[in-house]
């Protein structure tokens, strides 16, 4: 809606889906500023800066006229990275890094398109749930999904499959989860609530089944926390896949299966994971959240979420090893690699697949080509021994 230039609330954090979803649309956001509907007047002129969060409020014409300089200044370098668009995503030292695009709408195909990504490493499909209060048919489903690989004819895309609960939540009365406020991000959300809806889970499986033999896709589970939990979907994938074809169905000879690797113990026992996942995919909002004990949409401990935190690193270290080791791709499709302050740090740990908002390939791309693997090895060594620079901004909690 071309009426809603920016978005200020006074709850959530970075890594809320409001917030995931305010880069998607291209909106700058500040989020979490507590008192925002309760200093704020209508008819207020704001200045919202996203990338400082900030928001002033009634500026000067001093202030404004800074302000209107650094747009500027921010437009010039977002065209010049544009015309960088078609260069390759290749360090200084000739390593090539491969980048993708998440989206959570249909509409962010464009955007995807724009931004010359290779394809799509996370497609959270629970868009097409919502604003809705039951749930579509296979049939919309599947008319969705083509809808997507149709505009990126040929491209790699991952489809994740529904990842709702804890702070996604729909009206569908079929998904609907126990009585809120019992810890929901620890309850049923992601694979483990599909696993208990299997009528739904059918549905939903059916229809990434059959998109599969329009594109060469690749389904990615969310919230994995067993080997057990993989096998059994596997399974029924399996049994979904003959009962499309005794109906005349198209399937696709081999749908790639993965996993998100968001759970603190799975990423320590990676290596148990290889031989039920097809690749891994880091996701390092809840691998965060989970590792660290820091609810990812609760502001006032926000000041403590850090995926620089030597122990996060450490289970991503270990997860791309585990992944090397057994000859499985791993990619990252958390907020954390689509900040270019991170890039080289994520290269020297050996991450070769990145996946972010369409907007955040540029930059990233930059610094990928400002890179070599050498001193990104440095780089991740020294951040693995908890080198203090890297932790500077965690000193501003509030009291
Ligand atoms: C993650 O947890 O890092 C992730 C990519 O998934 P989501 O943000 O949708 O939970
Ligand atoms: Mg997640």
């Amino acid at each position: 809606n071309g009426s809603v230039l920016g978005w200020v609330t006074d709850f959530g954090a970075a890594t809320s889906h409001s917030a995931i979803l305010a880069r998607s649309l291209g909106l700058p956001a500040v989020v979490g500023t507590h008192h925002a509907t309760r200093l704020l007047r209508s008819g207020d002129q704001l200045v919202v800066d996203g990338e400082q969060g900030t928001v002033l409020v009634n500026p000067g014409p001093e202030l404004l006229a800074e302000y209107r300089e650094m747009q500027a200044r921010r437009e010039r370098r977002r065209q010049l990275l544009e015309e960088e668009r078609h260069l390759p995503a290749l360090t200084i030292d000739g390593t090539a890094i491969r980048l993708f695009a998440n989206i959570e709408l249909p509409e962010d195909i464009e955007w995807v398109q724009r931004s010359n990504a290779e394809g799509i490493g996370l497609f959270r499909s629970e868009f097409l749930f919502m604003n809705r209060a039951d749930s579509p048919s296979e049939e919309e489903q599947y008319a969705a999904f083509a809808q997507v690989l149709r505009a990126l004819p040929g491209a790699e895309v991952t489809i994740r499959s529904v990842d709702v609960g804890a702070d996604k939540l729909l009206a569908d009365s079929d998904l609907q989860l126990y009585p809120s406020g019992l810890n929901p991000a620890l309850g049923l959300r992601g694979l483990r609530l599909c696993l208990r809806r299997p009528e739904w889970f059918r549905r939903h499986l059916r229809a990434i089944l059959r998109a599969s033999a329009l594109a060469p896709i690749r389904l990615m589970l969310p919230m994995v926390s067993t080997v057990y939990e993989v096998q059994q979907t596997r399974q029924l994938i399996e049994q979904l896949r003959s009962e499309l074809r005794a109906e005349g169905q198209k399937v696709a000879e081999h749908l790639p299966v993965g996993i998100m690797v968001e759970v603190p113990a799975v990423a320590m026992a990676a290596h148990a994971f290889a031989g039920v996942a097809d690749f891994f995919s880091i996701g390092t909002n809840d691998l965060t959240q989970y590792a660290l004990a820091v609810d990812r949409s609760d502001d006032d401990v926000n000041a403590l979420f850090d995926p620089l935190h030597v122990g996060v690193l450490s289970m991503i270290q270990h997860t791309i090893a585990a992944g090397d080791a057994a000859g499985i791709p791993v990619a990252m499709c958390g907020e954390m690699a689509s900040n270019p302050q991170w890039t080289a740090l994520l290269v020297g740990l050996g991450l070769r697949h990145f996946s972010m908002f369409p907007g955040a390939i540029p930059e990233v791309k930059a610094a990928i080509r400002a890179t070599s693997v050498e001193d990104a090895k440095v780089m991740a060594l020294a951040a693995l021994a908890g080198s203090s620079e890297l932790f500077a901004h965690v000193d501003d909690i509030e009291t």
